[in-house]
């Protein structure tokens, strides 16, 4: 899609600060943003989420207390760039990765990531996709776990913790309950990170219904980021799902030009209308979010 690797630096697009709602939009403001080089460190002491620019699909690498979390890893075509990724934020192993969904789009670069790092857990969906991207996943997964990782379904309910990160899970519903959605994407894998006052709910292709679900259980309230569901398009982020969630931040992870139209007028209208501050890995490629206990910075690969 013409897009350009993952430049030798980035810009800082702006800071603000998660209580006051400071917004202070320059460039450079932290000065520091590094230059040469082309391998940089998370940093210390904060909670890093970057979503990566894999085009029309989601991929976004946690980092916090020393530990890495991928999520996701765009079309199989993409997995190589996420692999530079990783390799350009000091990732040398990976402490978890987790599948949302079996789709190509999210799914597709997950086997080379595994070829390229050991992973210490595989968290997926519960709900069975027999396409080929994930028959593959699911094949270079079962020799990762051949080699001691932990390979786990997971559901609404789970808490686990990512360097020192408390992470929910709130989708899809424990099968044993209300059971799964019919629809595939409604049974994309949902996280919400807590760090400190700052929140950020990560939930993959998830739509209407399981948007519903997850405005219906005990884990609402503002959110200081927001990865947009199902790439902007109009059957995710309705209103009561906004409403439940408002978000700070919002990041669409669509590609340019992309055949779906993703994002919508309508969604780019909703999070307006709810005060989001939005960010797109077609018009910003890459978008590194990192929120420390005073601040959150928004770095972009195209200001
Ligand atoms: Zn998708």
């Amino acid at each position: 899609m013409g897009r350009s690797p993952h430049p030798k630096s980035r810009f800082v697009l702006w800071i603000l600060v998660p209580l006051a709602v400071v917004f202070l939009s320059s460039c450079g403001v932290f000065g520091g943003v590094a230059s040469g080089g082309g391998v940089y460190a998370p940093a210390p002491g904060a909670l890093t989420i970057s979503f990566i620019d894999v085009g029309q699909g989601d991929s976004s690498l946690i980092q916090a207390g020393g530990e890495n979390y991928l999520i996701d890893a765009g079309n199989p075509e993409e997995g190589p760039n996420v692999v530079d990724f990783l390799r350009s934020r000091r990732v040398d192993e990976l402490d978890g990765m987790v599948s949302t969904s079996g789709d190509a789009d999210h799914a597709g670069g997950l086997s080379d990531v595994l070829d390229a790092f050991t992973v210490e857990n595989i968290y997926v969906s519960g709900y069975p996709k027999e396409t080929m991207t994930y028959t593959n996943f699911l094949r270079a997964a079962q020799n990762e776990k051949s080699e001691g990782a932990n390979f786990e379904e997971v559901h609404a309910g789970m808490r686990m913790e990512w360097g020192g990160v408390d992470v929910d899970v709130i989708n899809p519903p424990p099968a044993s309950g209300e059971g799964l959605f019919e629809n595939s994407n409604d049974n994309s894998v949902g996280v919400i990170l807590t760090y400190g006052m700052a929140r950020a709910l990560l939930a993959g292709d998830t739509e209407k219904d399981a948007e519903e679900y997850m405005a219906m259980g005990p884990y609402t309230g503002p959110l200081t980021v927001l990865k947009v569901g199902h790439h902007g398009s109009n059957t995710s982020t309705t209103p009561l799902f906004l409403s439940r969630f408002p978000p700070r931040i919002a990041v669409i992870q669509c590609g340019a030009d992309n055949s779906y139209g993703h994002p919508t007028p309508e969604t780019l209208e909703r999070l307006g209308r709810a005060g989001a501050k939005v960010f797109r890995n077609d018009v910003h490629g890459d978008v590194i979010v990192t929120i420390d206990k005073k601040d959150v910075k928004v770095e972009v690969q195209h200001p």
